[in-house]
């Protein structure tokens, strides 16, 4: 039976695993990723986990790395968590090194057909995948094909203008994104500003949650749970932004199902009223019908995902 390598090159953890065109995983390791500023560090380090791991030969390696990256040339435009990953040619460097087929794509893609074939969008024709972490990326199936877009980088949900006159940065620069307003970092930047809000005692609160650690988007989801007032009010700011992000999505996707995943949706219970209230008012009618749903918590989608796109491509 045809089996791979899969790997998840992860900003701080890399993740390698075997698995068969069952999608059964036959072994799994992972070691902090490499940041020496050498990328080859890093394919030293795959090189020696399936030297210690694998037993048999397999028939190709299949990497899931952030974007953008170029899934067509199989080039890492750049990795901002990591030094020296600057337009790298992994794809050709893997096929040298190996002399396997590889194939290389966005991690959101790749998870997003991770929850296509094995998760919350099983059985779906057209969905959208949105991993909502410290920035928001994605992924899009449309009529049962991956949308990649010319060079690979379709996806980036993220750098929608949601609010021109807003005041909130991005990563990217510009001001009013999507998310700027709907990510783990915009929690991030209203966890800063909590130890302020309430009444005395919601203050009382918050400081026994944050102790002496730096304010967070976590504590947000512990201080919820104790009844906390002002972090309440954030997650159900953070739905209706998130609501407001996803109609544009819809209108112009179509899709079927759109599925949350990334650690911001970990905390779907604080917001998801405030999403489904706002998508329900901001929707035309002929697009109500489509599903938001949390993703199925499925650990090695990505991996799965990406490895099932090169079983394709070795089958064919
Ligand atoms: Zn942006």
């Amino acid at each position: 039976m045809p089996r791979c390598i899969a790997v998840d090159l992860g900003g701080t953890l890399l993740r390698v695993a075997e698995v068969n065109e069952r999608a059964e995983i036959a072994w799994r390791a992972s070691v902090p990723t490499a940041n020496t500023g050498h990328p080859q560090h890093v394919l030293d380090q795959i090189s020696e986990l399936i030297d210690v791991h694998a037993s048999h030969a397999v028939d190709g390696i299949a990497v899931a790395a952030p974007g953008p990256l170029d899934s067509r040339q199989g080039v890492v435009a750049r990795i901002p968590t990591l030094k020296g990953w600057n337009d790298v040619p992994l794809r050709d460097a893997l096929r040298t090194r190996f002399s396997l087929p590889v194939l290389v794509e966005n991690d959101a893609i790749a998870a997003a057909v991770g929850q296509w074939r094995y998760g919350a969008g099983s059985g779906c024709d057209s969905l959208v995948y949105l991993t909502i972490s410290t920035g928001i990326g994605g992924g899009i199936i449309s009529d049962g094909r991956v949308v990649r877009g010319r060079r690979g980088f379709a996806g980036h949900f993220g750098h929608m203008l949601l609010d021109p006159r807003s005041s909130l940065r991005c990563a990217c620069g510009h001001l009013g994104c999507f998310e700027a307003h709907a990510s783990g970092s915009a929690l991030d930047s209203q966890a800063r500003l909590m130890s302020s809000q309430g009444s005395s005692k919601c203050q009382a609160l918050w400081a026994q949650v944050v102790r002496d650690t730096q304010p967070a988007a976590s504590h947000l989801a512990l201080a919820a749970r104790l009844g906390h007032e002002p972090s309440l009010r954030a997650w159900r700011k953070l739905g209706v932004r998130l609501a407001q992000g996803v109609v544009s999505i819809v209108h112009a996707l179509d899709p079927e199902r759109v599925i949350l995943g990334g650690g911001v949706s970990q905390s779907y219970e604080w917001f998801e009223a405030s999403l489904h209230e706002q998508l329900a008012q901001l929707l035309m009618p002929e697009f109500k019908s489509v599903t938001v749903i949390p993703a199925h918590e499925l650990q090695d989608a990505g991996l799965l995902g990406v490895a099932s796109l090169l079983m394709e491509t070795i089958q064919s």
